[in-house]
């Protein structure tokens, strides 16, 4: 089909200037920024053009230690002590300073990780308010929450995050550890400090006492750094499956307390019932939304043989209409792949499942010249063992194959080694409910795809670690009861 040039989007950018980058950020330590003790700074840039947007603060055990220190004292001082009624006005104090903040929030978050401005203001901002929200309300119902139970905080609690949802995960980590009545040191991404550190500037701003939160930035070494401090209680990790390992192992030997949010291989399942329309939609979101790089993203596509031509003619042809470029663009559906490394990682994909014989289609796009890019992708024609088919991507790729039973489906969907999420698009309640008690995932969705709410616990099985965040089952987590 020959796409109607007349029909081009005219370009509708977000004004950036707005947004206040410094041009140099310290560790938050105790309530200060305090910079890295060996002087040491790295830059975060622009995915989308390659520029840099400011130099941070590179962490070293030393900088972790007093990160703990402040954090110890915190929850030995004041926050220890406090009335869960007290610490809830300081939950719902920075949610509400987040949301009058919303927009230089998302235009950070869509300058320093490349997703579309679209998703950061409608999504990650919205939702990371609402998790300071929800959990304030608990701050002061614990014992009801957990009846006869006698919940209490475990003490520091250590917290790793990915680049993917950078705010928002913060704001998955911090908000269940201070409702719960424990301190932080938290440690973003290496290429997305940025959110991060601009929540720590609403901390400050919001009076919560010293050293409750403290953040500090840098590399992996920073964050076993944290891992490695024999006075962190609890280690909650959200990243990749290898360094998931790693810290279970590392940690093997401690009395801390350790939930892993890791990767995922997700199976959207497309039955021969489901409302086609609907169902691409879903296929589109499931896998295109933030450049794939999704740990619950739909990666792999289960479409019911009846449906299968009409389902892969109407996902190309709405592939065909997936704005790629700019993402501070509002018309933007996909935006910059968050790394040079991770670009590379996504193009070894795709060489790979071309070799290992999937057909794979691009639809053209005119991509900017600077900066780190990749145009949606779907293969057909893959295979179960296919290597596109069992590892995870984390980019705009999507792998489908056909069946012809529940069953067969079944089997397929949950022979990976990862447990995370699930998708199933069908019309009868009946049928949606038995292949969703079958399915070995975390979150299974019907007839929808990538819901979240704060009050429903996400976490996965097998490789995708364990654990929950959300919810009662996230609140749970930093208890000891
Ligand atoms: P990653 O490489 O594992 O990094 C995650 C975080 O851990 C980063 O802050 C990283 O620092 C740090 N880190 C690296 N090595 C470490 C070590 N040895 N000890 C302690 N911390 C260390 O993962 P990623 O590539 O950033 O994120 C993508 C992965 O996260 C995917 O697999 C995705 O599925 C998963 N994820 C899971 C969920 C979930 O809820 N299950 C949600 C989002 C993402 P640097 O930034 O310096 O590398
Ligand atoms: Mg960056």
């Amino acid at each position: 089909m020959k796409k109607n040039t007349n029909w081009e989007y005219a370009p509708a950018p977000e004004a950036a200037k707005i947004a206040k980058i410094a041009k140099r950020y310290d560790h938050f330590i105790n309530g200060k920024w305090t910079p890295s003790q060996s002087g040491k700074t790295f830059r975060t840039i622009n995915p989308a053009t390659g520029r840099k947007l400011s130099e941070v603060a590179d962490g070293n055990d030393a900088d972790v230690d007093a990160a703990v220190k402040a954090a110890r004292a915190a929850y030995e001082g004041l926050w220890g002590k406090m009335s869960g009624r007290e610490r809830g006005k300081y939950i719902y104090r920075i949610a509400r300073l987040m949301q009058e903040r919303a927009r230089e929030f998302s235009i950070i978050e869509t300058l320093d990780g490349g997703k579309p401005i679209r998703e950061s203001r409608d999504i990650d901002v919205p939702l990371a308010a609402n998790h300071f929200f929800y959990t304030a309300g608990w701050a002061d119902k614990l014992e009801y929450a957990f009846p006869n139970r006698n919940p209490s905080a475990l003490g520091v609690a250590g917290q790793i995050i990915p680049w993917n949802f950078p705010l928002l995960m913060a704001a998955w980590k911090i908000a269940p550890a201070l409702a719960t009545g424990n301190t932080v040191v938290l440690k973003p991404a290496e290429t997305t400090p940025l959110t991060a550190l601009k929540l720590a500037e609403i901390i400050a701003d919001s009076g919560l006492p010293e050293g409750v939160v403290n953040i500090v930035t840098g590399a992996g070494t920073t964050g076993a750094a944290i891992v490695n401090h024999p006075d962190v209680n609890k280690v909650a990790f959200t990243g990749s499956t290898s360094v998931g390992k790693f810290i279970q192992q590392t940690i093997a030997n401690t009395d801390k307390r350790v939930t892993l949010e890791l990767g995922g291989k997700a199976a959207n399942i497309i039955l021969e019932d489901a409302a086609i329309d609907q169902a691409v939609e879903g296929i589109v979101n499931g896998i295109y939304f933030n450049q794939g790089h999704v740990c619950c993203a739909g990666s792999r596509l289960f479409i019911q043989e009846s449906v299968y031509e009409e389902v892969i003619w109407k996902l190309k042809s709405r592939m065909r209409t997936l704005v790629v470029g700019d993402p501070l663009d509002k018309n933007t559906d996909i935006g910059a792949i968050n790394s040079k490394e991770q670009l590379k990682t996504i193009q070894k994909y795709i060489q790979l499942g071309q070799e290992q014989g999937g057909d794979m289609y691009q639809p053209t796009c005119k991509l900017p010249s600077a900066g780190n890019w990749c145009p949606p992708t779907l293969f057909t024609h893959v295979t179960q063992s296919s290597v596109i088919a069992q590892e995870e991507i984390f980019g705009p790729v999507l792998a489908a194959q056909s069946f012809r039973t529940v069953p067969e489906v079944i089997s397929k969907a949950n022979n990976t080694p990862y447990g995370l999420s699930a998708g199933v698009w069908c019309d009868k309640g009946a049928r949606l409910f038995q292949l969703t008690t079958q399915l070995d995932a975390g979150v299974v969705w019907g007839n929808t795809f990538n819901q979240f709410d704060p009050a429903s616990p996400f976490g996965g099985f097998k490789e995708s670690g364990f654990g929950r965040e959300g919810g009662l089952h996230g609140l749970a987590a930093y208890l000891e009861m």
